[in-house]
């Protein structure tokens, strides 16, 4: 089998490249070791940042989100029993984001795919790359129990943390940079509308809490609890308990709504990044190369920056003969992808309760909570950086 864009993974990141290539003429295939029931599935992030809409929208993949995605203005942070709302597009000149599912993102780009694109293959697993410093590298993948060979002008890794085309970058020439957290998030899905109509942060002596939602009838939720926790753990009681003493505030006008917890799951907390994302045809793109913790909600937002660059400069070569946006892929995703590390990172020790916290560092995060909610240069800064810096500044 040969194709111009080997793509590996049909996670966002993937599905997204195969149809801004397929709308930019150039043909690609996708690899995806899962089955499409499974990917359609898997519960993950939520928020689009503005340039992440805009972009759907300009793939053709915006018409059900447009429809059934939230629009949000702001979020709320909690902290000492106060309320603080953040509003986005009166600090941004404009800007917004949408909460609409990563499931629904990849439901609507798996059938756009299967409708229009080029072969999207599941249940194809991705055993190496090869020749990335050739002119032909190569996915090697198994289908069907039978070994096969996918031969590329470009392979593009985005096939996650744990995929494998990270391994065919040679070991002389990456760094790894990372960080681990000695706690995670545990998150619900409920049947119950969401106790408040944007996302509400709050830091509290007992540890983080996020009120999130995924429609106008279902609320999402999460708690900081230590790492290795087992979701079975936490009866559905003891997890609304602990998220009603977490969100406490003094205004009596607001109260939790309860209903019945229809998932749960634990997600570990982890910042990491792989430099560089390039060697030679292979790129890497979104969690293949790089990790945030989920406070700053960007993992998915990073993903589409990296494939809209890749499918840019691929393009400014094959129209204009110009290869400098090519060889520049690394530095350009390197500089938006550690704006978004910064940021998740302040985000995740401004509102998490380390096990190991002295008063002073209490101390320390409410100062810098009271910063945000007092000074407008510290307010704007975080706006800015949730709703995301535009993606046409690369
Ligand atoms: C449990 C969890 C919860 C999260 N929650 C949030 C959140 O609340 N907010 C937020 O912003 N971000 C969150 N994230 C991060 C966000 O979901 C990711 O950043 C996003 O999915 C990245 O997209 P991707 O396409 O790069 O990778 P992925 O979505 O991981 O997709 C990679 C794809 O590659 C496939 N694959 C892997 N190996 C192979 C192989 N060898 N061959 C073929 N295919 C392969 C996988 O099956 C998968 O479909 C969460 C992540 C996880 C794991």
């Amino acid at each position: 089998m040969r194709t111009t864009v080997g793509i590996i993974g049909a996670g966002p990141a993937g599905l997204l490249l195969a149809r801004l290539l397929h709308r930019s003429g150039i043909d690609s295939v996708v690899l995806e070791s899962r089955d499409r029931a499974y990917v359609e599935r898997r519960q993950r992030a939520g928020i689009l940042e503005q340039g992440t809409v805009d972009v759907l929208r300009e793939a053709g993949a915006g018409a059900r989100m447009d429809r059934e995605g939230l629009p949000h203005d702001g979020i709320e942070l909690r902290f000492a029993r106060r309320r603080h709302r953040i509003d986005f597009p009166a600090l941004t000149g404009g800007r917004s984001v949408t909460v609409y599912a990563q499931t629904e993102v990849c439901k609507d780009l798996i059938a756009l795919q299967l409708a229009e694109g080029g072969p999207l293959l599941f249940e194809a697993e991705a055993l190496a790359v090869e020749g990335a410093e050739t002119e032909n590298p190569r996915v090697r993948f198994r289908r069907d129990g039978r070994e096969q060979t996918l031969d590329c002008d470009y392979v593009v890794g985005c096939d996650g943390f744990w995929g494998v085309a990270r391994n065919a970058m040679p070991e002389a020439l990456s760094r790894v940079f990372e960080r681990t957290y000695p706690f995670g998030w545990l998150g619900i899905l409920a049947d119950v509308p969401p106790s408040h109509d944007e996302l509400v942060y709050a830091r509290h002596d007992r540890g983080f809490a996020l009120l999130s939602m995924r429609s106008p009838t279902v609320t999402r939720a999460y708690l900081q609890v230590p790492d290795g926790t087992d979701p079975a753990d936490w009866t559905d009681e003891e997890i609304w308990d602990e998220l009603d003493r977490r969100l406490e505030t003094d205004d009596p006008a607001w109260t939790l709504r309860r209903g019945p917890v229809t998932a749960k799951s634990v997600t570990p907390m982890r910042s990491y990044v792989h430099e560089p994302m390039r060697h030679g045809r292979l790129f890497l793109a979104g969690d293949a190369a790089h990790i945030v913790p989920p406070t700053g909600a960007k993992g998915l937002n990073l993903a589409v920056g990296d494939v809209v660059t890749f499918a840019r400069a691929l393009v400014a070569y094959r129209e204009k003969g110009d290869a400098s946006r090519l060889a520049a892929y690394s530095a350009d995703c390197l500089r938006r992808v550690w704006q978004a590390e910064r940021f998740s990172y302040a985000m995740t020790t401004m509102l998490h309760r380390a096990p190991d916290a002295t008063p002073f560092d209490d101390r320390i995060q409410l100062a810098r909570l009271d910063r945000i909610t007092t000074a407008r240069s510290a307010e704007t800064d975080l706006a800015e950086a949730y709703t995301g810096f535009p993606l046409d500044q690369q």
